[in-house]
């Protein structure tokens, strides 16, 4: 059988595509793509012609027979997504797993993702962090998911949109208001920034300049400091103690 290739792709500089993503795209006899039309300007731009057929979440599950079967008669495959490192909050999952459970030949090609660039040009701790993916839209729901994520002592990361990355900050204002937050916004393209600050001091920034909110962003969150877990650990002992020795227990 042949190979299913994952291959990473830029997130917006075309540079960044690696010259064996090229090769594997141009050598493959199909590539998967989210979107055709959007990685068509890819091929187009590396004079690539390799057939494409469309693989996105509403036909992914009744894609890999069809794909599968490619492998069989001996062909390769190369699986992308509109930017980025396919099966990150994008299409690909469902593939990968079937493929593997059959015993295909997969291998990931690696390059850009937009958590690595945002967590290697931030500044925060990256000895361990949590990917959150996209936070819920509701605000009730996104509220419970950061609470959820408010005592984790590592980094948290989320991705975020353009409209809804002041809603974010309103509720980091609320629910965390003592945190580092790091923005990444446009990695590799013309108006990459990063802005960092509390989530008051960011929210204001957004608010002043609306160019701020524009793009796609990477949001990153200190981690819950863990002196005060401490804290709270240390009052749940003291408590304990002190029931212990008010039933009269040995100590
Ligand atoms: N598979 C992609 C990856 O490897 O990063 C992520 C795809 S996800 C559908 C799109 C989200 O990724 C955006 O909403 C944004 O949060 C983040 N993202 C993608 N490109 C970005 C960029 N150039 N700058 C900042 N964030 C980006």
């Amino acid at each position: 059988p042949g190979t299913l290739y994952v291959v990473a792709t830029p997130i917006g500089n075309l540079e960044d595509l690696t010259p064996r993503a090229a090769r594997v795209l141009a050598e493959v006899s199909r590539i998967a793509a989210e979107d055709t039309r959007h990685s068509a300007r890819l091929l187009a731009h590396l004079g690539i012609n390799t057939p494409m057929l469309s693989l996105h979440e509403h036909n992914e599950a009744r894609r890999v027979d069809t794909l599968d079967s490619y492998l069989l008669s001996g062909e390769s495959i190369a699986l992308i997504s509109d930017a980025g490192t396919p099966l990150i909050c994008d299409p690909g999952f469902v593939l990968v797993r079937e493929l593997r459970l059959r015993g295909r030949h997969i291998v990931p090609l690696p390059g850009p993702c937009a958590l690595v660039s945002a967590l290697s040009g931030a500044g925060l701790p990256t000895d361990r962090f949590t990917f959150g993916g996209f936070l819920p839209s509701k605000p009730s729901a996104r509220r419970q998911a950061l609470e959820k994520w408010q005592t984790r002592e590592e980094t948290l990361v989320f991705y975020e949109s353009p409209h809804r990355i002041v809603h974010t900050l309103e509720a980091l204002c609320e629910q965390m208001p003592d945190r580092a937050v790091v923005l990444a916004r446009e990695l590799t393209k013309t108006y990459e920034t990063f802005l960092q600050g509390s989530p008051e001091e960011l929210r204001e920034q957004l608010l002043q300049d609306p160019n701020q909110s524009r793009g796609e962003f990477v949001v990153m969150i200190a981690g819950a400091s863990p002196v005060a877990r401490g804290d709270e650990q240390s009052i749940v002992a003291d408590e304990l103690l002190k029931t212990l020795l008010s039933e009269g227990v040995g100590v």
